[in-house]
């Protein structure tokens, strides 16, 4: 079960209403990179997951995350408090209350569409999706994701650091951006705590192609270094050996049905395109200045 405890994981202090760096506030609120998606990330990670001292984590993380949630979003609606209650009493003159809700910034639409509080859009109203959560429900893959998003979300909060006038403001961000540097060095921990952990998942892979290294570009800025040099890597440039690596011609086949056969050629047919004809085409038909060359029209 959840239980709510009503103080903030972070007592933020923000120095005045500032609806412009609301908006950009909400790419951790409602962003790929942000605190649902992260929230969610780990939450529904855990549900699955049947190592319990690895789902215990997950689910503590993802706990903090909508502690960090409810920060950032604290955040927003402290940021937009003068101009939403503007906003919903018109208690300004027209040109006054739109020069205080744009600002130069999306925020405008944001005030308009959601009241000034805190929205699930992404800085440029971009509505959140599932489809920011890439889990896979394989440990060795999800938590090497989960180290990268870890990554990309410090990485946000530094820009909104470095965009941010606020000294509050800043240091709410910085206390949330250190956060997830543990996160990110707790999922490494996690990821090899599990012997074995790569490649990810079961199967070996096949070893005539794990320590090759081809080099498909070839010409001038060809370079070596670690990644295709030394004991560990075959390095393979000549070009006859970048034939397919397992024989063949390099042509995809597969095997058809007589009856399938029958229908591919069909299609092929009557789809087949004649090379022998020009034909006048509706683009012709109406084309005027600026249509550049044209068929005529008999
Ligand atoms: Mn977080
Ligand atoms: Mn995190």
């Amino acid at each position: 079960m959840f239980m709510h405890n009503k103080n903030l994981m972070y007592t933020v202090r923000v120095s005045e209403p500032d609806p412009k760096l609301a908006s950009l506030m909400l790419e951790q609120f409602g962003g790929p990179q942000g605190e649902l998606a992260a929230a969610l990330r780990y939450f529904t990670q855990g549900l699955s997951d049947d190592d319990p001292a690895r789902k215990d984590m997950l689910i503590d993380i993802a706990t903090e995350e909508l502690s960090h949630l409810e920060i950032i979003g604290s955040i927003v609606a402290m940021l937009t408090k003068g101009v939403k209650g503007k906003l919903a009493e018109g208690s300004e003159e027209v040109t006054e209350l739109y020069a205080n809700i744009a600002q130069g910034n999306g925020s405008h639409t944001l005030a308009v569409l959601y009241g000034g509080g805190p929205a699930l859009t992404n800085s440029a109203g971009q509505l959140w999706t599932a489809g920011y959560i890439d889990s896979i429900g394989e440990p060795t893959a999800d938590l090497r994701s989960n180290i990268a998003a870890e990554s990309r979300a410090k990485i946000i909060y530094e820009r909104l650091i470095n965009l941010t006038p606020d000294p509050g403001v800043k240091d709410a961000l910085t206390f949330l951006m250190t956060r997830e540097v543990a996160h990110q060095k707790m999922f490494e921990k996690a990821l090899y705590s599990i012997e074995n952990n790569f490649p990810p998942g079961k199967l070996p892979g096949d070893p005539n192609y794990t320590d090759k290294y081809y080099n498909m570009s070839q010409g001038a800025g060809d370079a070596r270094g670690p990644w295709n040099q030394g004991a560990q890597w075959e390095f393979v440039d000549i070009k006859p050996d970048q034939a397919p690596v397992n024989g063949g011609e390099g042509n995809p086949t597969v095997r058809l049905a007589a009856e399938e056969l029958k229908a591919v050629n069909e299609a092929a047919k009557r789809t087949k395109s004649r090379t022998d004809v020009n034909p006048v085409t509706g683009a012709d038909l109406g084309a005027g200045p600026g249509a550049g060359k044209t068929t005529p029209v008999k």
